[in-house]
């Protein structure tokens, strides 16, 4: 359905993406075919800041150029398969990678505010039990391309004159489990010169907490924001609804929290899902407060997004303002993260799931 877009099917299959080329390789093949190497950079500009949906677009480069362009490369590694808008501007995508598996990222206006959230795996095999992404396990990583991709097509759906401010790594997948791909994706998303030029600072990667990746991120001079998935504040709960903290622990998690901080100066945040009456209780932000007190940290209350099938239920609002008040008494940061786009699926893993479920069927290009 993107209109005026590629050929799709088995013609494309064979074609490399644009963005799976550095700059070096694709100003060698630009060389090959006769042409100067500076037209890579014009045709990256067209690509990432100019949004060309097509070769043809790119009405400044040569005509054979682009011709041959057409027959050998893709500007997108994915298909838009399907769009859902929402009433407050949500705008949920489905694309359809080269070997029909798909993936959901999320673009949403908070003006001046354009975040897109993006994810990282098909599926995921961290097996949180509130989680719709790890329901089935992981099927596979995506490669840079593919991550790099959704931020490509979520701009290129945007009214001329609106960009992408900020990029959260909080789709499906872990994040930190395809960790050098999606370095190279964001590396290229900051990259002024053959990327989109964001700031590192306006990205953030979600992790479930894994100590030793979060420890190699610390070492690699970034700035990207780091987002720890903590969701219960005691090493039995926490078992319980993360799986994954029976291997970690929660002690290791905190600490390689702490390092980033102390490598990187970027303060950390706590992302908490508040599940109603099973983490949400007095005791429980009692527990979180003193588990962060005196450290720089920032907490960020979601509450629940229901899941068809699962047995957990959205917050009490009162019981949000309590555990928002509670926690704040320890000295630490907190906000509750705004819903957006509930009736178009767009949490971790639902729109798939809902597309990919034979018991309901909904039509590609329409609202589920
Ligand atoms: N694997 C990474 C990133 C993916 S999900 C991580 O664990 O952080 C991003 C956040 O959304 C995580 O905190 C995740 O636990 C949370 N989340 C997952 N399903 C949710 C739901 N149904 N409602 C609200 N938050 C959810």
């Amino acid at each position: 359905m993107q209109e005026g877009g590629e050929p799709q099917g088995i013609e494309v299959a064979s074609k490399r993406p644009l963005f799976g080329a550095s700059a070096d390789e694709l100003r060698a093949w630009i060389a090959e075919q006769g042409h100067k190497p500076y037209r890579a950079k014009q045709i990256q500009q067209w690509a990432f800041h100019r949004r060309a949906k097509t070769f043809a677009d790119m009405t400044d480069v040569p005509l054979d150029l682009r011709k041959k362009l057409d027959a050998e490369w893709t500007l997108f590694a994915t298909e838009l398969a399907y769009r859902g808008i929402a009433d407050d501007g949500t705008d949920k995508l489905l694309l359809r990678c080269r070997d029909g598996r798909n993936i959901e990222c999320v673009s949403m206006s908070d003006p001046p505010r354009r975040t897109v959230c993006i994810s990282t795996q098909v599926g995921c095999g961290m097996g949180c039990v509130f989680c719709a992404s790890g329901l089935k396990g992981v099927e596979r990583n995506l490669t840079s391309a593919e991550i790099f991709d959704q931020v490509l097509q979520a701009q290129s759906l945007l009214p001329p004159g609106e960009s992408i401010t900020h990029v959260v790594v909080m789709g499906m997948g872990e994040s930190l489990a395809n960790l050098d791909n999606l370095l190279v994706a964001l590396d290229r998303f900051c990259s002024p010169e053959d990327g989109l030029g964001m700031s590192q600072r306006r990205v953030t990667i979600s992790t479930v907490g894994l100590p030793a990746k979060i420890r190699k991120l610390a070492g690699m001079d970034r700035q990207y924001h780091l987002a720890v998935s903590l969701h219960a504040p005691t090493e039995a709960l926490r078992d319980e609804l993360v799986p994954v903290n029976e291997k970690v622990g929660l002690a290791a998690v905190m600490a390689a929290a702490d390092e980033y901080f102390q490598i990187t100066g970027r303060q950390v945040t706590y992302e908490y899902v508040l599940l109603g009456g099973v983490n949400d209780r007095r005791e429980h932000a009692t527990a979180l407060g003193k588990l962060l007190k005196g450290r720089k940290a920032h907490v960020n209350l979601i509450p629940y997004n229901t899941v068809a099938g699962l047995p957990f239920q959205r917050p009490e609002p009162d019981d949000v303002r309590r555990f928002v008040e509670t926690v704040r008494r320890f000295g630490v940061a907190v906000t509750v993260r705004r819903t957006k786009g509930r009736e178009i699926d767009a949490a971790c893993g639902q729109l798939r799931r809902r597309l990919e479920a034979p018991s309901e069927p909904v039509a590609i290009g329409s609202r589920p």
